[in-house]
């Protein structure tokens, strides 16, 4: 059987793309492997957002020439966010990759694949819901970003922002659903935007509530968030809708004005903690989380303080921390410098993950000894374990994980937390909980 291997690399719509595609090559009578070297086809599936991601890429893409050299016959396609609009400088580079395809172009290579290798195709593009999706998975909803923020690149290599058809979310989600799947997360670079481009007049809320009608979908997330979208009725949907989890992620980036300003983010400090204050008193049980970039170009000690404060504030969750990197193409590249050494950079990180590393304690010390629903995910070393409706992780305890089967993955269980630390928490199943589940074998 003709085999294939894609690589991924990035962020969770790169992972949900490799699956669709996968499914489809699968459903095609492709054989998915392991090993790119023993593989006919070989798909790699890029991230620009950070320098060090296309670079990693294009070490790849020069091994896979010496590949391409000896068998000739392999078939290589790049897809992702490394693809722009003009590919013909890549073409130039690379000139032994087959097909160029942008994010979400899986015609092109389904076509490709189909012609080369005597397939049909039929059937294989309309449905590209995976075969056999996880308990969870991520289903991008828009693509693309209309902000412009200056240090990223997404909006030139991924475009303006796209919102998929809603009746085709719904469908592939409906579709997961019957095979398996219990939660979901929306994803877009800017998913509260979801809608504004399309001819009706649609929001995430629209979409939400339409997707909540799903019978057998348990959850739903959705990420990532801009400040400024986030509509205060997609907030009343997280607190009224019961599948929609208490779990927000708000980007805040800096804690600081003039860095807010310099990163073109369109939003003040008193602006961010207005909308932050408004979820919390509408969701008091909220799980909050954020990204902070640390040593952007002329960041002041003062101002990375502020930033320091807002995390003290504010008490999220989880902080996606991330030290200023030079991305070619971004206004900030041409215009700021980047003038804050690697040493202090990395003082920032550190005291920025120490803080948190205590928020974190102290909030999940909140849950002992207290009940939580877990949708149970799988085992990690033995030990199983699920997520709370608040993203937090949870073991199940070690005498547990001897009497549980597998046949557990995919059901909510009650329990209660029995121990912690900054990024996790242990868990008893509560006692007559082992009763319901009658298919358990205990
Ligand atoms: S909103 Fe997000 S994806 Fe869009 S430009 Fe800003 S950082 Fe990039």
């Amino acid at each position: 059987m003709t085999s294939f291997n894609i690589s991924t690399v990035g962020c969770q719509m790169n992972v949900s793309d490799s699956e669709k595609l996968s499914s489809s090559l699968v459903k095609m009578g492709f054989e998915s492997k392991n090993s790119y070297e023993e593989s006919s086809i070989i798909v790699v599936n890029t991230c620009v957002v950070r320098q060090s991601a296309e670079d990693t890429t294009t070490g790849f893409l020069g091994k896979l020439r010496k590949i391409k050299t000896k068998s000739p016959e392999k078939i290589i396609v790049v897809m992702g966010c490394m693809v722009g609009p003009d590919s013909s400088l890549l073409k130039k580079r690379f000139s032994h990759v087959d097909l160029w395809a942008r994010p979400q172009e899986f015609y092109p290579i389904l076509d490709l694949l189909s012609v080369r290798f005597n397939k049909d195709m039929e059937g294989c593009l309309s449905d590209l819901a995976p075969i056999s999706p996880k308990i969870s998975a991520f289903v991008p909803i828009v693509h693309g970003c209309n902000k412009f923020c200056t240090f990223c690149i997404i909006p030139f290599r991924r475009g303006k922002e796209t919102s998929r058809d809603l009746s085709e979310i719904y469908d592939e989600i409906d579709i997961m659903v019957d095979r398996g799947l219990k939660e979901v997360t929306l994803l877009g670079q800017n998913v509260d935007s979801y809608g504004h481009d399309l001819k009706q007049r649609l929001d995430l809320a629209d979409l939400v509530e339409k997707i909540h009608e799903i019978k057998g979908l348990e959850r739903i997330r959705f990420l990532t968030s801009h400040p400024n979208d986030m509509s205060r009725r997609i907030i009343n949907l997280v607190a009224d809708l019961p599948k929609v989890c208490e779990n927000i992620n708000l980007p805040v980036q800096a804690g600081d004005n003039t860095v807010l300003v310099n990163m073109r983010r369109g939003y003040t400090v008193t602006q961010y903690l207005k909308k932050i204050d408004f979820i919390k008193n509408k969701i008091p049980d909220i799980s909050l989380t954020t990204d902070l970039i640390v040593g952007f170009p002329n960041e002041t000690n003062e101002q990375f303080q502020n930033s320091i404060n807002l995390l003290k504030k504010v008490q999220f969750d989880k902080v996606h921390v991330a030290a200023y990197s030079n991305r070619n193409g971004t206004y900030a590249s041409r215009k700021l410098p980047d003038n804050i050494d690697r040493s202090t950079k990395k003082e920032r990180l550190n005291l920025v993950d120490e803080l948190q590393k205590n928020i974190q304690k102290s909030l999940n010390s909140k849950m002992l000894a207290k009940n939580y629903q877990i949708l149970v995910e799988g085992r990690k070393r033995g030990v199983m374990h699920g997520r709370t409706r608040t993203d937090k992780i949870v073991y199940l305890n070690n005498n547990l994980n001897k009497l549980l089967d597998d046949s557990i993955i995919g059901k909510m269980m009650d329990v209660k937390i029995t121990d912690y630390s900054s990024w996790s928490l242990s868990a008893d199943v509560i006692k007559n909980q082992l009763n319901k589940f009658e298919e358990i074998k205990v």
